[in-house]
């Protein structure tokens, strides 16, 4: 059994009528990187802001590595936070920033100063303690937002959107930077972001929010591979959804005349009506019309529009009239009037 870290259980705050979040509950163990993510006002700030003590009006428990901290105001539960806005202060110099997160508090065995340069060595900007923060790229400002935020050796660091006012190359250079030093110090840590491809590459395990609830609470892997609702299919890897009823033989799904196939093991009954995700590099553009496949798994649809991502095309087929999104590897491009193929391995029953 593995450490608690951070348990926030019947989590309710409702603004003015309306609710941020209805009763959530979750626990988060020690060392992990746990991510909030959802659409814009899903709730994520408001339950970072709650387990933080900065919500007025929270109802609920929240507990840190096993002490019960729900009424303690919020510099009395020992966490670090990093906003989406730099939030240094201009008039002091970077070392003044650090050292300023170390302002209650006395770290064991060092002096402030061998704190600073130790943090600043963490974040690797060891070379401008002097500097005030305007004389700094956005990237480095976060990085030293994040040394000052670790500087009284917080029990959990809360990430609120950190990257989200980078540019997109900064961004994924940054987040790896974050990950290797949540790993280096194993400090439970709770990100929030509306980003699923920034919550899929960071995270131990990622909540999926949606309306003031989670939808889901799981591994990257089976968020992507197998969510738990429509919502989650949606928002995490972009699956298309069929809704149809599931064959006599209980190995398809009748669409629209066409038939899915299904696993062995999906879990379902003869008549039944189900909504299937498929991811769309799941499936396969096996060439152009009536191509090769068994014709129960294939569908006949029109490529109308094809994005080149690099490493692979991004073909938005019509077929009949839905819209099927198609992720290829292929070398060429994917064109005209094309069979697509479906994999029982790859539908997911809703
Ligand atoms: P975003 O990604 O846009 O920051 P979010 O998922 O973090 O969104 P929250 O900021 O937690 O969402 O907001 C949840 C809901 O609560 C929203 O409907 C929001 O408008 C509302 N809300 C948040 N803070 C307040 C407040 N101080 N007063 C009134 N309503 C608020």
């Amino acid at each position: 059994m593995n450490e608690p870290g951070v348990e926030v259980e019947g989590m309710r705050v409702v603004f003015d009528g309306v609710t941020a979040l209805g009763d959530v509950s979750l626990s988060i163990e020690a060392g992990e990187f746990f991510t909030l993510v959802g659409p814009s006002g899903c709730g994520k700030t408001t339950m970072l802001r709650s387990i933080a003590g900065l919500t007025e009006g929270a109802d609920g428990s929240v507990a840190i590595d096993g002490r019960d901290v729900t009424s303690a105001p919020p510099e009395a539960r020992n966490v670090g936070m990093v906003f989406q806005n730099y939030a240094l202060f201009p008039h002091m110099s970077v070392h003044e920033n650090v050292a300023y997160g170390l302002r209650f508090h006395d770290i064991e065995g060092r002096s402030e100063d061998e704190r600073v340069a130790e943090l600043l060595d963490l974040v690797d900007l060891s070379g401008v303690a002097d500097r005030s923060p305007e004389q700094l790229s956005g990237g480095q400002q976060q990085r030293i937002a994040l040394a000052r935020a670790l500087a009284p050796e917080p029990d959990v660091l809360l990430l609120d959107e950190p990257l989200s006012a980078l540019d997109a190359k900064l961004r994924k250079q940054l987040r790896v930077q974050i990950k290797t030093i949540q790993q280096e110090l194993s400090i439970t840590t709770i990100y929030v972001t509306h980003d699923q491809a920034e919550a899929l590459a960071l995270s131990d395990r990622v909540a999926v929010m949606h309306g003031g609830n989670v939808e889901q609470v799981a591994a990257p892997e089976t968020v992507y591979r197998d969510p738990a609702s429509r919502f989650v299919a949606e928002f995490v890897g972009d699956n298309n959804l069929f809704d149809g009823t599931v064959t006599d033989d209980g190995m398809g799904v009748a669409v629209d005349g066409a038939t899915l196939p299904l696993a062995a093991d999906a879990g379902v009954s003869a008549g039944e009506s189900v909504t299937v995700a498929v991811r769309p590099e799941a499936i396969t553009v096996v060439g152009g019309a009536n191509g090769a496949g068994s014709p129960d798994s294939t569908l006949e649809a029109t490529v109308e529009t094809v994005e080149f991502l690099g490493d692979a095309y991004r073909a938005h087929c019509r077929w009949q009239d839905r819209r099927v999104e198609v992720k290829t590897a292929a070398a060429e491009q994917p064109a005209g009037d094309v069979t697509l193929r479906f994999d029982a391995a790859d539908t997911q029953v809703l």
